[in-house]
């Protein structure tokens, strides 16, 4: 492959080219079960699982789901938390020939009947808790195979005989799911599936292993077709990138949702592959993280600013030891100078910023870890991977330092949209994904996202990137977080607004803010309008749903 001129600054441990697996994405289990048998896994509440009982449970859900009639290509969706069963049925339901589609638990009926109709989904595994949801909707759906899990199947003694309890205090629920034709229940599975399964025949450059939802924020949310082998190479860049990470060594935190392709691949995945114990977290709780670090000792953190934001105002961060902590790869959103080098501070381990979307399975850009890295910067693309801006709206290359459309190619990137070819003809064009975003390429080949072309703001005729407000706003030592989004006004077509959230104990007045942005910012871009908020809405993987915010707004004008 040809060498690209951002590959000459790789370190000589990261080759510009990987040698990749034409395996299934399953192979990783199957390869390091037979390597690492006993070394453990999982790490969930206190209860342990090894690689050979991980890919075990995995055998027998392909048996069982085959023995219920799926066939290669059927869709399985998967609706659950960061949880053993998270693993296993994902793993299960590749062996036994399925399309993985990641179902978000915290979906209501709505969004699941769309999603399970999109996707055609005849399978879907799901928390106990989530069975009413998953109940109310299956007659409007495909789906005819509902398999029911809970937290506790996966705990400890005594802790599995309380948490019901603790459940019913949390969710007022109390769901006992019984066996039946079309439903099934995880423990009875476990205790009688064989575990033999008919191996399936996968091209892994033509098969999909998953349809995976994104863009819900505009819409309904699309299906990013993704093959075996984009899944596959995006894990081996990752292992090529991270070269200091052991095989069998690692410890990997696992906060970031594997519903989501980011936890998905750079947790899950890449902890299968490279045989580190992965350490499941079901929520981000910033007091459990803290906790769960000190005591489980990962050495590997993928994470999102707003996780690594979270955990430095938590009050009782000094009483932590956070040390065990290398490598944090932060990604989904920009990563706040500030929030890189005070996390560096506290842990003694390196943060650094990657970029990708779930488009390309994602990762398509990082700084490097271990050498020189620019800090505001996204890094350079990863092996294999063709970056490139074009200028907005045309297919010509933008200079040096122009923003412009990023655009990426490689082997990470998806087949296209489910079901909807003229959303896949806006985006892969001559073998380019035009990823939405605005950035810029310096003349050492560094990428820089502006922002989303969504997002950008033109108020009185300039244009604003909202991500260069929140940067100054982030620097005044009383701002927790902060978003900046355009909202409509009747002279200027729109004006900038600021949502921030203060850290605890302090105070700041509206006029104070004011000031200090003037001092930073030119004043077309000194936020019109400050809201503060005791929080910010959120995706599941942190990143903060300016759109939201924005529509609230716009809801509430349209009442006056
Ligand atoms: P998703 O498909 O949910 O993974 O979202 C992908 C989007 O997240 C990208 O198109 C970017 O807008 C945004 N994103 C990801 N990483 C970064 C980053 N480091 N800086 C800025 N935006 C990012």
């Amino acid at each position: 492959m040809e060498k690209k001129r951002w590959h000459t600054h790789y370190p000589s441990e990261i080759p510009a080219s990987v040698e990749y697996d034409l395996k299934p994405l399953h192979s990783f289990l199957e390869n390091t079960a037979e390597r690492y048998p006993e070394k453990k896994a999982l790490y969930f509440m206190g209860k342990e699982l090894t690689f050979s009982e991980v890919h075990k449970q995995a055998k027998k859900m392909a048996n069982y789901m085959q023995s219920l009639g799926l066939r290669k290509g059927d869709r399985v969706a998967i609706m659950l938390p960061n949880c053993p069963q998270a693993v296993i049925s994902y793993y299960g339901a590749l062996m036994a020939g399925a399309v993985v589609v990641q179902t978000n638990p915290l979906y209501k009926e709505r969004e699941l009947e769309y999603q399970m109709n999109d996707s055609g989904a005849e399978f879907i595994v799901c928390l106990d808790i989530l069975l009413p949801t998953v109940t109310n909707v299956r007659g409007n759906t495909p789906i005819r195979h509902t398999i029911v899990t809970g937290i506790k199947d996966y705990l400890p003694f005594p802790k599995n005989l309380v948490y019901p309890f603790i459940q019913k205090k949390q969710y007022n629920i109390v769901v006992k799911p019984e066996q039946t034709e079309d439903t099934h229940v995880w423990h009875t599975i476990m205790e009688n599936a064989r575990e033999s399964y008919l191996p399936v025949d996968i091209d892994p450059q033509e098969d999909l292993a998953l349809l995976q939802y994104t863009g819900g924020t505009t819409g309904h949310p699309k299906g990013v077709m993704l093959t075996h082998f984009n899944l596959v190479a995006n894990v081996q860049m990752c292992e090529a990138w991270l070269y200091k990470a052991e095989a069998g060594k690692e410890t990997v935190l696992g906060v970031l949702p594997f519903f989501h392709v980011y936890g998905m691949t750079t947790v899950m995945n890449m902890s299968i592959m490279n045989a580190s114990k992965m350490i499941l977290l079901p929520k981000f709780d910033a007091g459990e993280v803290l906790k769960t670090i000190q005591k489980q000792k990962p050495t590997l953190f993928p994470g999102a600013p707003t996780i690594y934001v979270g955990l430095l105002n938590h009050p009782d961060l000094k009483k932590y030891d956070l040390s065990s902590i290398e490598a944090c790869i932060s990604g989904s959103a920009p990563l706040p100078v500030e929030v890189q080098e005070q996390f560096e501070k506290v842990t003694g381990g390196r943060l650094v910023e990657g970029y990708g979307l779930t488009e390309s399975s994602p990762v398509t850009h990082a700084n490097f870890v271990w050498t020189e890295r620019v800090n505001g910067s996204i890094g350079v693309p990863w092996p294999d991977t063709d970056s490139k801006i074009f200028k907005m709206g045309t297919m010509e290359d933008a200079e040096i330092g122009e923003v412009g459309e990023v655009a990426v190619k490689g082997p990470q990137v998806m087949r296209g949209y489910w079901n909807n070819e003229e959303e896949t003809d806006n985006v892969l064009k001559d073998g380019w994904l035009f990823t939405g975003d605005m950035g810029y390429m310096d003349e050492n080949g560094y990428f820089y996202i502006v922002d989303r072309k969504k997002d950008m703001i033109i108020a009185g005729g300039y244009n604003i990137y909202p991500r260069e407000v929140e940067e100054v706003l982030y620097e005044h030592e009383a701002v927790q977080e902060a978003v900046v989004a355009g909202i409509p006004d009747a002279y200027r077509g729109e004006t900038v607004k600021a949502y921030v959230v203060l850290k605890s104990g302090f105070n700041l007045t509206e006029d104070e803010l004011n000031e200090f942005c003037r001092k930073h910012l030119a004043a077309f871009k000194v936020p019109r309008i400050y809201e503060f908020r005791d929080e910010l809405p959120k995706t599941a993987v942190g990143k903060i749903l300016r759109r939201k915010l924005v529509e609230e707004d716009s809801k509430k004008m349209q009442k006056i």
